[in-house]
């Protein structure tokens, strides 16, 4: 590996940018000037070939784009990194002298496309980052990253950049922190960079996202900028201009706690995470539960009978002491939950049984 992209793996925090495609060359060229110009960008980045969910879209520019690239770099000075997702992709980067390569989130998902990459890569000495796969699957993701691994790449990263989630979130890609937070875990000295702009899928969360991955930990971030944002070919809504990155990146706050700290502060998010993870499940459950309360309520006014049964409300709060006590809850919280619950679910009985 070339000393300069050596020094860059290793330097904290790390920022990639450039377009999500390569579009023309005057695009390519003017978006790596300017961003060479705020003086804090460290590698560019462009979409070379796009996977796209519909044909028809823009599918990427191509090899020309690749000279472009090269010509961006001579120009500024600044190492380059294209998305890779065929061995044929493989070989063009390499013609065209790029430093670092990637695997997107709808190739990390298909291990035939991986290991064909991978193979493409034997014997090469190039860094490449793995992109999450588009489904919260850590495995397929750890098996991209071994894929790798197993032909000799020594420099492996990874990116996050959020996962599908059917129906509208606030994100394009929910982030799932508890996933990169793990992955970290599991691989604490391998760089892991957030890519904000695909978990985002608009302008105005990308600096809360941001500041959140700096919070975690991150090493660093890859951010889609345009110098026509609104026109871009592809991802137009989460492009931002170079100078609104930089502004952008002027107004995080990089903290720099004591390693131990740092550790600290991560297990505190893992934690807080998985806590999440699960009081949200348990509002699903309950709301669940509350389903199965109105059916019991169609079918007790269909058939005449009282909301309250007594004894059936008994048999409830003894089993559940019961299980409690193997639990560690107290009964006084037993009680408190199981009145809350019950007087929920007598609410949506009675609103059924009236209506
Ligand atoms: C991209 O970086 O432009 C891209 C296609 O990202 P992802 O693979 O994360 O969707
Ligand atoms: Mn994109």
């Amino acid at each position: 590996m070339k000393e300069n992209i050596k020094s860059l793996w290793i330097k904290r925090p790390i920022i990639i940018s450039g377009p999500c495609s390569a579009e023309t060359e005057d695009q390519l060229i003017q978006t790596a000037e300017r961003l060479a110009a705020t003086g804090k960008i460290d590698m560019l980045r462009a979409g070379i070939w796009k996977p796209r969910t519909k044909p028809g879209m823009f599918e990427g520019i191509g090899t020309n784009g690749l000279k472009w690239l090269l010509q961006a770099k001579k120009n500024t000075g600044l190492p380059i990194t294209v998305e890779v997702a065929t061995a044929k992709h493989v070989e063009e980067a390499l013609k065209y002298e790029v430093d670092v390569l990637w695997i997107g989130a709808r190739t990390t998902v298909n291990p035939f496309s991986v290991q064909e990459v991978a193979d493409a890569l034997r014997g090469v000495d190039i860094p490449v980052m793995v992109k999450n796969p588009l489904n919260a699957d850590l495995e397929l993701w750890v098996g991209a990253m071994e894929r790798l691994q197993k032909v000799g790449i020594e420099n492996v990263g990874m990116i996050h950049r959020g996962f599908s989630s059917y129906g509208n979130t606030e994100f394009r890609n929910a982030p799932m922190w508890h996933l990169p937070i793990e992955m970290k875990r599991r691989y604490p000295d391998m760089p892991l960079i957030c890519d904000p702009s695909h978990i985002c899928g608009n302008r105005t969360l990308l600096q809360q996202v941001s500041q959140k991955s700096i919070d975690l930990d991150f090493s660093g971030l890859m951010i889609e900028s345009h110098i026509d944002p609104d026109n871009a070919w592809s991802d137009a809504k989460q492009q931002i201009t170079p100078e609104a990155l930089k502004e952008m990146l002027d107004a995080l706050a990089w903290r720099s706690e004591l390693i131990s700290e740092q550790q600290f502060i991560t297990a505190l998010a893992h934690l807080r995470e998985q806590i999440n993870q699960v009081d949200d499940e348990l509002l699903t459950l309950i709301g669940q539960r509350m389903k199965l309360a109105d059916k019991i309520g169609n079918y007790k006014k269909e058939n005449n009978i009282t909301i309250l049964q007594t004894n059936r409300w008994n048999e409830i709060l003894n089993s559940a002491f019961a299980k409690g006590e193997l639990l560690g809850l107290s009964k006084e919280f037993i009680m408190r939950y199981f009145d809350a619950v019950h007087l929920e679910s007598i609410n949506h009985q009675n609103k059924i049984m009236n209506e």
